[in-house]
């Protein structure tokens, strides 16, 4: 399984001044988890915003795909940032939880452990039906969603969302699966020092707003 970021996760803020009033721009991460094997299917996790379908199908494109030959469409969670282009795979099995989109009762556990060769984990906090997909070959990956928002940790400024205590052991639970790599639903790909800093930071979060 091959894992590749179709589109970094981005979150412009809107500034006043010093003063973050807001976000001109957002857009979860897309990731493509292409098939290598016989036995490997491929999988798409997340969908971006409204605005990228045109970027999702040339980036697909890119990669020798079209959006007919993704066989699941798995969530992190559904904010429309992270759900808005589910519409585009018309062949896929949606994976998403319970509560969404869901219709193929033959997955079993509410769809978290019928997708092959992926493991899916639940991490609430930001949302109560979070959950991250785990990928293990060479390196293992998780791709967080919004369980992980390296930039708020890093800088202990949440913006007015302090972490709540779901959000905290998710974050942990992400870290326990010894990650060599960790895509977020915003930002860049962190991996090496970078994730041993944002290691170091989970371990010392708190629910106590400073
Ligand atoms: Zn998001
Ligand atoms: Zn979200």
């Amino acid at each position: 399984m091959k894992v590749i970021l179709l589109k970094q996760g981005i979150h412009e803020d809107k500034m006043d001044g010093n003063k973050v009033v807001g976000c001109t721009e957002i857009c979860g991460a897309i990731i493509l988890l292409k098939s290598e094997t016989p036995e490997e299917e491929n999988i798409i996790v997340d969908t971006g915003n409204l605005g990228y379908a045109d970027e999702i199908v040339e980036k697909l494109k890119e990669n020798g795909l079209a959006p007919d030959e993704i066989k699941y469409v798995l969530f992190t969670h559904r904010h429309q940032d992270h759900s808005s282009n589910d519409y585009l795979f018309k062949n896929a099995v949606r994976v998403g939880g319970p509560w969404f989109w869901n219709t193929d009762k033959s997955l079993d556990n509410n769809g978290l452990k019928a997708v092959p060769g992926v493991e899916i984990i639940e991490t609430p906090g930001h949302v109560s039906e979070h959950r991250a997909v785990v990928v293990k070959g060479d390196k293992t990956y998780v791709i967080a969603g919004d369980a992980i928002h390296p930039k708020y940790i890093l800088d202990g400024n949440y913006e007015g969302m302090p972490p709540n205590q779901d959000y905290i052991d998710s974050a942990k639970k992400i870290f326990a699966q010894n990650p060599d790599a960790i895509i977020p639903g915003h930002g860049p790909i962190v991996e090496g020092e970078k994730l041993e800093e944002l290691r170091k930071a989970v371990e010392n979060m708190t629910v106590e707003v400073k």
